[in-house]
């Protein structure tokens, strides 16, 4: 049962932390906090689809309940660029029409996006620097510098007359991160310091012992790796990390090698990265047209799809499908980048079919060619050292994180912890921390060029369409007798081989004539003899060949 006018009242006389999307889940990240009335959203993120969402490639939360706030949804703030946290704003902004915050490389990341949604004047995208403050009614908001795989990581301090929150975004406490400053540990401290009531934090490593690890580090592996090979070496890393596409460019010139990107959201992220002043110091890139004369011992190719995602370079690739990029026997590939859960059946599918050409394959369990952009366990007790919240509310990680990490959180000391997943309104002032309701969530899919709820039965027609395949059955029935009516048509589609479809087609037709020679004697009527028919169709299919396809009939009346 939703209770969106509990969970409203409770924000008009306390402080409610909402999660809408990322806390049960890693990705389409959407946190509401709501004071006096009024409302903020932390993060409009997405999640990507699989097979249980066929044609659906992007997800995001479902944001009603934010959408029925209406004025008083004061404004959307961005953490940071990633796609978990901004990649739903073209999607969702037309909902919500409220103000986006967000440093000057998230807003660049977001601007592109709107204009290839036509949205670029409509939405209002303000800029703040990083370590920026702005008031928004009851809410006091400042950035806070964190590290993360991404230039301008942000956590945000959330001043209200309740209380101080701590809304961590993904961080890690990288003590050289060679783009951007180390985290703000003052910052950080002195936020302990004056109280913080909750911190509502970074889940997504807590199962990790120890230390996330340095890019210095990874800069460092990378130069020795790449100088082990003779042939072309294509190094794979996610498209929006800066830092490390820097530091694959500093490897590739000490050995003396030209670097070429392949893959267009490389394109689009390195060039906003040199607008807002990064990268200064790398060469510009060549196309993957420039170096077809190279010689394969000065190339370096860094390419798009670590994961292995059907259409990206890198599979293509892999097919000797790519248009200019070909590795073949003696080359290198490099994998900076981790296995996101889910992908590894793409990932190591991808990886055999480079093996079978002959390309070594280097991954990050070979050698320390990535590091993970989120805090592991020492840095999370560092954390809760330095801002002492007096309750944690754990996000950005699937159950199993949110109760590891709320236990970690206790055993630290923190006195109060708190799971909350999507769509629970967690009151936490004044008085003890309470659940106050429950309010709609749900998932929705971009399927085509417009978002469609994926709990609707919509996902379950299309899975069953796919897994057993579909008959249609047109057949006319006379008012006045059958006499010279046109035979019944059967197409089936993804059930049968042809050659099998034939026999299976006869079969169905004789069991419709017989139907339709029955359903005129007894005159039956037209709703009724079609659904005699699609059963039939069923029962036939299920006793020749094992399936029952989805059956459509239609029924003509001539
Ligand atoms: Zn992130
Ligand atoms: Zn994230």
């Amino acid at each position: 049962m939703s209770t969106h006018q509990t969970v409203i009242d409770a924000a008009r006389d306390g402080l409610v932390y909402l999660p809408i999307g990322g806390a049960g889940e890693i990705g389409m990240n959407m946190y509401a906090y709501g004071c006096q009335g009024k409302w903020i959203v932390v993060e409009c993120g997405v999640t990507f689809g699989d097979e249980t969402t066929p044609g659906i490639d992007v997800i995001t939360a479902d944001p009603a309940f934010l959408e029925d706030l209406g004025d008083d949804l004061l404004a959307m703030v961005l953490t940071h660029a990633h796609e978990d946290h901004q990649g739903a704003v073209a999607y969702l902004w037309p909902r919500l029409r409220c103000p986006v915050y967000a440093t000057a490389f998230t807003a660049a990341m977001v601007r592109t996006r709107l204009a290839e949604a036509g949205l670029i004047d409509a939405v209002p995208l303000k800029e703040l620097p990083v370590q920026g403050a702005i008031e928004l009614g009851p809410f006091r908001l400042r950035f806070i510098t964190v590290t993360h795989s991404i230039p301008e990581p942000n956590a945000l301090a959330i001043d209200t007359p309740h209380g101080r929150i701590l809304h961590t975004g993904d961080w890690k406490l990288d003590p050289d991160p060679l783009i951007g400053a180390t985290a703000d540990e003052k910052a950080l401290r002195e936020l302990g310091d004056g109280g913080v009531l909750a911190m509502v934090c970074d889940s997504t490593n807590v199962f990790v012992d120890g230390d996330s690890g340095s890019e210095s580090d990874v800069r460092e592996a990378l130069c020795e790796v790449v100088g082990r090979f003779r042939h072309r070496v294509a190094v794979a890393c996610f498209a929006s990390n800066v830092v490390r596409i820097e530091s694959i460019a500093k490897a590739a010139a000490a050995h003396g090698r030209q670097v070429a990107l392949v893959g267009r959201s490389l394109w689009r992220v390195t060039e906003i990265a040199r607008d807002c002043g990064y990268l200064a110091h790398t060469p510009p890139f060549l196309t993957e047209h420039d170096v077809g004369f190279l010689p394969r011992d000065k190339v370096l190719f860094i390419c798009t799809g670590s994961q292995g995602e059907r259409g990206a370079a890198l599979a293509r690739i892999s097919q000797n499908d790519h248009a200019n990029v070909v590795l073949e026997e003696g080359d290198a590939l490099l994998f900076s980048s981790r296995d996101i859960p889910g992908n590894e059946r793409a990932i190591y599918a991808m990886q055999d079919r480079f093996a079978a050409l002959g390309v070594e394959i280097v991954t990050g369990r070979d050698a320390p060619i990535h590091v993970s952009g989120h805090p592991a366990r020492d840095e999370l007790a560092r954390l809760y050292d330095w801002v002492r919240p007096s309750i944690s509310v754990p996000m950005h990680g699937t159950h199993r994180h949110l109760i590891e990490h709320a236990a970690f959180a206790r055993a630290l000391g923190v006195a109060d912890a708190r799971i909350v997943t999507n769509g629970a309104a967690l009151r936490l002032a004044p008085g003890q921390p309470k659940i106050v309701g429950q309010v709609t969530v749900g998932r929705l899919g971009l399927d085509g060029k417009r978002l469609v709820a994926l709990d609707d039965g919509l996902m379950t027609q299309r899975r069953r369409m796919n897994y057993s395949g579909l008959a249609f059955v047109s057949l006319a029935l006379g008012v006045h007798g059958d006499g010279g009516l046109p035979a019944p048509r059967v197409t089936l589609r993804g059930l049968a081989s042809e050659q099998e479809a034939a026999g299976l087609v006869a079969e169905i037709e004789a069991e419709v004539a017989r139907i339709t020679a029955r359903a005129a004697k007894r005159k039956r009527g037209t709703e009724e003899t079609a659904e005699e028919v699609r059963r039939a169709v069923r029962r036939v299919c299920g006793r020749l060949i094992g399936k029952k396809p989805v059956t459509e009939v239609h029924v003509f009346r001539l």
